[in-house]
């Protein structure tokens, strides 16, 4: 254990906390006789003090051990949560690197009856601004056009990042950057080739530059924004004027 171990502090803390509720739960909510009114508001600090457990519980690493409870569960030495249940909450360091998580693949070659039964995480955060989502599933059945075809959909593990109105997305198969619509929305799907397919003119229009290396092997693709017409038109008069 780190001589920082916030261990003492927490036990400290938590024992002052199980006192407040012990004292409340005694005093107004078991004691027969007592006033409705009065209970129920009791019964009110109760539950927040219940979420104030929750939160310090989260700071603990159960480093005592579990004891043995009623119903043959185990419940931590120093903050009472019972092994195995689930937290609602996350606890993260402001500073320094957070953790949320731990990366899952698909992990069974059976076909699920739906989407939901093949899920194994499908979650998300907004982080500084972006926007970050994870899914990852095994194989399922889908139906299309209506309950009318059945489709297997592959097991897979997404990610996709989102920043205005870009998306990059990855998965098992490919890295797909998608760019926000120009214009109005056309209709169909858009093209899709490959560079060798696409002639001189068409490739001069796009902005993409391939990068690789000696044994031109592919080490990645950039993509410029498109910019707003009239942050181009003012860059352009700059440069002019420079030049
Ligand atoms: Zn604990």
């Amino acid at each position: 254990m780190k001589a920082d171990s916030p261990k003492p502090a927490l036990k400290r803390e938590l024992r002052r906390l199980f006192r407040a509720m012990d004292f409340i739960s005694d005093r107004y909510l078991a004691r027969k006789g007592a006033p409705a009114k009065l209970a129920a508001a009791f019964y009110e600090v109760y539950q927040q003090l219940g979420t104030a457990w929750e939160h310090l519980a989260l700071q603990c690493r159960h480093w005592d051990g579990y004891r043995k409870v009623s119903g043959g569960k185990l419940a931590c030495r120093i903050c009472g949560k019972i092994k195995g249940t689930e937290e609602r909450w996350l606890l993260l360091p402001a500073k320094g690197q957070k953790v949320i998580g731990v990366k899952t693949r698909p992990n069974s070659s059976r076909v699920f009856p739906s989407k939901q039964a093949a899920t194994i995480t499908e979650d998300g955060i907004q982080f500084h601004g972006a926007t970050l989502r994870v899914s990852v599933h095994n194989q399922y059945k889908s139906k299309l056009f209506r309950g009318k075809h059945d489709i297997t959909i592959a097991r897979d593990r997404i990610l996709r990042l989102f920043e205005d109105g870009m998306e990059c997305w990855l998965d098992t198969y490919g890295v797909h950057l998608k760019l926000p619509p120009q214009g109005k929305p056309m209709k169909p799907m858009p093209y899709s080739a490959f560079l060798s397919e696409l002639p001189k003119r068409k490739l001069q229009k796009f902005p993409v530059m391939i990068e690789y290396d000696k044994r031109d092997h592919l080490q990645g693709v950039v993509i410029f924004r498109p910019m707003k017409r009239s942050a181009t038109k003012r860059k352009q008069r700059i440069s002019s004027s420079r030049g």
